[in-house]
C-alpha cells in the first residue's frame, strides 16, 4: 500500500472512468462521485473483492450513468464500456 501514498488517483476504481480525483494520498476523496457508475470512494474500496461485488452489480444492472446529467455531461459518443474498464489499474480488477 506504500506507493499509492501520495498518489493522485483520477480513474473509478470500479469503472475506469477518468476524469474526478476519486483518491489522494492513501485516502478516499468523499467529495467525489464517479458520474458513471455512481461509486463514492470509501475505504471499503480498499478491498478487490468489495470493488468487485459493486462491479458485478453494476454492470448486471446494465451498466447505467449516475444520472442522466452525468451522462450527458460525461458520455462521449464513442464510450465503450469495456474500453473505459481497461483504466482500472491492475490491482482493482
Ligand atoms: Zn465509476
Amino acid at each position: 500500500m506504500a506507493s499509492t501514498e501520495n498518489e493522485t488517483e483520477t480513474v473509478c476504481r470500479v469503472c475506469g472512468f477518468d476524469g474526478e480525483v476519486f483518491w489522494e494520498g492513501g485516502w478516499p476523496n468523499e467529495a467525489a462521485i464517479c458520474p458513471c457508475c455512481g461509486n463514492e470512494p470509501d475505504v471499503g474500496d480498499a478491498s478487490v473483492m468489495g470493488l468487485r461485488n459493486y462491479r458485478g452489480y453494476w454492470v448486471g444492472h446494465g451498466a447505467p450513468w449516475d444520472s442522466p446529467s452525468a451522462e450527458r455531461k460525461h458520455k462521449r459518443q464513442d464510450w465503450d464500456l469495456l474500453k473505459q474498464m481497461e483504466n482500472i489499474p491492475p490491482q482493482w480488477r
